[in-house]
Parts: structure tokens; sequence; C-alpha cells
């Protein structure tokens, strides 16, 4: 785990600039896939959605396939288990999965081995409804210790926390949800909602379109930390008074 301390503001400041992407020579390659997004040098966010797969995730991928955005999901084990057809759809449209423990405790007040029977429990649930194993870990409740960014070093994950939040789980209102995330939205930036909040996804519409008009590129958390440099057991953003 490396020691170094990231300046946020540094990371704020490289992405705003909106580079020209050269035209594509589309007549002579039209079977190839569009070239993935690079956020160094487009604007991107990535919106990231807790606690499921929630029960409006269909309603939601559907949004999201419509507008071709990408989001990433922070799956409950237990969600993952009782509802492993809408994993296996966010892997097939292209959505990057995290793990999110198994049964949402604060891992700040478990003792090591329930940690870790936590996220072992998930991965096994995502990789049996979905075939592939989630590899970034956010905490329930975003809380951390050096106990649990050492497990997070085993597991080979960096722990991912936001930069803004939608407050949604708070509102559960939709104009309020539209209005908070389009507040906090920033390049780069990793934004909390969930998608067992309604309110949240009968805004996604809305929202997408939104972020959209204003340039953003909706991306997964991986693209927007490909620059960071982030190794196993590192937090993302650092929460004041941490050093990774
Ligand atoms: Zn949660």
């Amino acid at each position: 785990m490396s020691r170094q301390l990231t300046s946020l503001l540094t990371i704020a400041a490289a992405c705003v600039t909106l580079a020209s992407v050269p035209a594509q020579a589309a007549a002579t390659k039209p079977a190839e896939k569009p070239a993935p997004v690079d956020c160094s040098q487009v604007k991107c966010i990535a919106l990231t959605f807790d606690d499921g797969p929630g029960k409006y995730a269909g309603t939601l991928l559907s949004t999201l396939k419509k507008y071709d955005a990408k989001a990433t999901f922070f799956l409950e084990g237990q969600y993952a288990k009782s509802r492993p057809q809408y994993v296996k759809r966010m892997v097939a449209e292209g959505h990057e999965l995290g793990n999110h423990s198994y049964s949402h405790p604060d891992f700040t007040k478990l003792e090591p081995g329930a940690i870790r029977n936590e996220i072992q429990k998930t991965q096994d649930a995502v990789k049996k409804a979905a075939g592939v194993e989630p590899k970034l870990l956010r905490p329930p409740y975003g809380l951390a210790d050096l106990q649990v960014s050492d497990i997070a070093d085993e597991f080979g994950m960096p722990i991912i926390l936001w930069t803004g939040g939608s407050e949604d789980w708070a509102s559960k209102n939709v104009e309020a949800i539209k209005k908070k995330t389009l507040e906090v939205a920033k390049p780069n930036g990793i934004i909390l909602m969930h998608d067992w909040v309604k309110q949240t996804v009968d805004a996604m519409p809305s929202i997408v379109k939104s972020l959209q008009a204003k340039g953003y590129h909706l991306v997964t958390v991986s693209d927007v930390i490909k620059g960071e440099g982030l190794e196993a057991g590192d937090v993302f953003p650092l929460p004041a008074g941490w050093e990774n």
C-alpha cells in the first residue's frame, strides 16, 4: 500500500479542460467498437448506486442503456444472491460492480474475520450471478479504518468512497435528488446514489440528460480513477485525516 498523499484539487484541476477529439474516419471502420473514454481528455463523471441490486434496478438499467451511460453498482451480497438476473445484466451492459459487504454492517465495529467473511461472501455471490468478481470495495456507510484498509489490501481492492452525495435516501424527492446531484457534479466526480430509492430511478432520465447536456461522459469508477495510481487498500477520495 502506498503512503502517498493524493491532492484532490490537482485531480479536479487536471480534468476541466475539454480536449477536442479528432473526428473519426467512420466510413473506413464502421464495425469497430468506439474507443474507451479517456477521462484525462474529456469531462467524466461516475454515478454509483449502493446497496443493490434494488428492486428498481431493471428500470434504472433500461434508462442507462437508452442514454448510453455507464454506472458503478456497489452491491450487497445478499441482494446479488436474491436478484442475480440484475447482476448479470449490469455486467452484460458494461457497468462496473463493486463490493459493498454482504449484509451492510459497520466494518469498523467488526472483528477481522467477520469483515473478511462479509467481503468474501459477496465476491462469491456476484461471481455466481455474473461470472466476475468486484475489484472495488465500498464499506457500508463509507466507514473504514486501518484494519478495513488492510483487509481491502488482502483482497486486492482499493476503497472507493464518493466526492458528492445525492442525499436521495434522505430526501426521497425527485426534484431534490436531481438538484443535489447536479449541484455536487464535477469533472471526475464520484456520486453516491441508491437504486432502492424509487425517486432516484424516477429522476434518472432527467439527471442523465442534464449531465450529458453539460458535456459529461457517464463512465465507471475505474474510468475516473485510472490516473490516480491507486493500490489495494488505498482510500479514494481521501477523507480528512487519512493518508494512503
Ligand atoms: Zn450502503
